[in-house]
């Protein structure tokens, strides 16, 4: 090989390799281009699927807001109608079951009440897991869940306004465990001008009735007295007893129970009822709302 051609030789060579240089270097770039689209393209699908995720919340919260409105609405429309049947209404009447549920009386008062659409009161003991299901049909039929106690024995709930208390508030946790609804209603056993109580803490009732206020809660007694605890017991007698009982313009809180084999209230209960309507009564379950009916405290 001769000079000439060895420097043309080298010639080649640095301008091939410029070439190459050149190519990656384009190539290179491209690339790099490339990838920062791609990363701009992600970006970009990201923000617009987060604007998608925020409106679709926003969309939601504004159905829900607008469900609502309607629901109280509704609701505010419904208490003023009951308060207008109310005012033109003869008297209210409050039927009010303690000692329950159990199973045989339970249901059969659900169906009459139910049958005839009428909400009443459940001032409900402890119960077993097997009458669970009647506290929440209760519940699903519109009716007052409320407090009687998680024990009835006298002698162990006024020991002291603390156990007695204590008493309100185990039910109250029963309850609101298979309800999930707090209820803040009570009515004490034996009412809260019992005597019995004095025998075992003198004062307890007159410590209790502020003590259960203060906590939050609200007592009911009654000023009707259907008389079903007591004996002889028929429904004649229980429906006789109603009658008796019942005054115009007032709000007439009545005291029946669904503890077992309670067969004389049960078949006066239509007629009870029907007595009602018949004579422009309107039905009604206590609500917070519902001003307390009291006896006068003797212990
Ligand atoms: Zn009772």
């Amino acid at each position: 090989m001769n000079k000439k051609s060895k420097k043309i030789n080298k010639n080649m060579i640095i301008l091939v390799l410029f070439i190459i240089i050149v190519v990656a270097i384009s190539v290179a770039i491209k690339m790099k281009n490339q990838g920062n689209s791609a990363l701009a393209s992600a970006e970009e699908k990201r923000i617009a699927e987060e604007q998608r995720i925020e409106e679709e919340k926003k969309k939601k919260e504004e159905e829900e807001r607008i469900e609502r409105e309607r629901k109280e609405q509704e609701e505010k429309a419904k208490k003023e109608k009951e308060k207008a049947e109310e005012q033109n209404a003869t008297g209210v009447i409050y039927l009010t079951f303690d000692d329950g549920p159990s199973a045989d009386s339970t249901p059969q008062i659900l169906d009459i009440l139910k049958a005839n659409d009428i909400k009443a009161t459940f001032f409900v003991l402890h119960y077993s897991e097997e009458n669970e299901h009647l506290i929440k049909r209760e519940q699903a039929e519109g009716h007052k869940i409320a407090l009687h106690g998680y024990s009835h024995t006298y002698s162990e709930i006024y020991k002291s306004a603390d156990t007695a208390l204590n008493n309100f508030m185990k039910i109250q946790n029963q309850v609101y465990q298979t309800t999930g609804e707090k209820s803040n209603i009570i009515r004490f056993p034996g009412g809260s001008s019992n005597t019995v109580s004095r025998k075992y803490c003198p004062g307890v009732m007159t410590e209790l009735t502020k003590k259960v206020v203060e906590n939050g809660f609200r007592y009911f007694d009654w000023n009707v007295d259907s008389g079903d605890a007591t004996k002889p017991k028929n429904s004649d007698v229980v429906y006789n007893n109603f009658i008796k009982g019942l005054k115009p313009n007032r709000n007439n809180v009545v005291l029946m129970h669904d503890f077992t084999k309670n067969t004389p209230t049960i078949g006066a209960l239509q007629r009870v009822i029907d007595y009602g309507k018949q004579n422009g009564y309107v039905f009604r379950k206590i609500s917070d709302e519902t001003p307390m009916v009291t006896h006068s405290v003797n212990n």
